[in-house]
């Protein structure tokens, strides 16, 4: 009987030492995960694509009642900055969403109060069209703005001194009012954007705002930083 009860403390005893030895090597099993884990997030940051430069996506003669603020959504989420050029009289029908874009660091910039093109004005217009659309802007973000997209890009520099305003014309062009076609937006965007590039798009439309916040992704991940016109032409 002596002889049983040594021998199953003995198997107990060696059941119990087996059982240590096997827990431990599990353990060591999780470390080298943990380490294994750690590396991968590590080689994760590495492979991260280079810095290849500032771009600026601008959008025009906005802002609309459906489709700015869902833009505004997109670009917080994102933690992106975007510069809107808007017409004084879309800014008299929707301060709030002019205001909100500011408050949420987006640059307000100038297109005329009603979407003229300043060439074919009188000098009186020319004027007029400008600072009123300047007086609403500062009425509604309380931010003074210097930036004006001249519709259709066109611009007399005589007036430049005199108003105190700076033209910002685009390089990147994809059409976006023409086509609802995201892909064919968002391609074109991609083909011609590099460092410095100033795209024009407009927040009235849906696809626009679905192909700007896919362009965002791109980009982005392509090792691009989205910023306000001023910080490329200022910079
Ligand atoms: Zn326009």
């Amino acid at each position: 009987m002596l002889k049983g009860k040594k021998w199953i403390a003995f198997l107990t005893m060696f059941l119990f030492v087996a059982a240590l030895t096997f827990l431990s090597r599990e353990n060591g099993s999780a470390k080298r995960q943990e380490v294994w884990s750690n590396t991968m997030v590590d080689s994760g940051y590495e492979d991260e694509a280079p810095y290849k430069g500032k771009i600026a996506l601008t959008f025009d003669d906005g802002p609309s009642p459906v489709c700015t603020p869902q833009l505004l959504d997109g670009l917080k989420k994102r933690d992106v900055k975007v510069t809107f050029f808007v017409t004084g009289q879309n800014v008299e029908s929707y301060p709030d969403i002019v205001k909100r874009a500011s408050d949420e660091g987006h640059l307000i910039g100038n297109h005329t109060f009603h979407h003229v093109q300043l060439t074919a004005a009188n000098t009186e217009e020319f004027k007029t069209e400008i600072v009123s659309t300047n007086e609403i802007i500062q009425e509604v973000t309380g931010k003074e703005t210097s930036f004006i997209r001249p519709p259709y890009g066109s611009w007399d520099k005589k007036y430049e001194k005199e108003l105190n305003m700076f033209p910002v014309l685009w390089d990147v062009d994809p059409l976006d009012w023409c086509s609802t076609n995201v892909d064919k937006i968002v391609r074109n965007v991609l083909s011609h954007t590099k460092e410095n590039s100033i795209i024009l798009m407009h927040d009235s439309y849906d696809s626009t705002v679905t192909a700007a916040l896919q362009i965002v992704d791109i980009l982005q991940a392509e090792g691009y930083e989205f910023v306000t016109v001023d910080e490329i032409l200022f910079d």
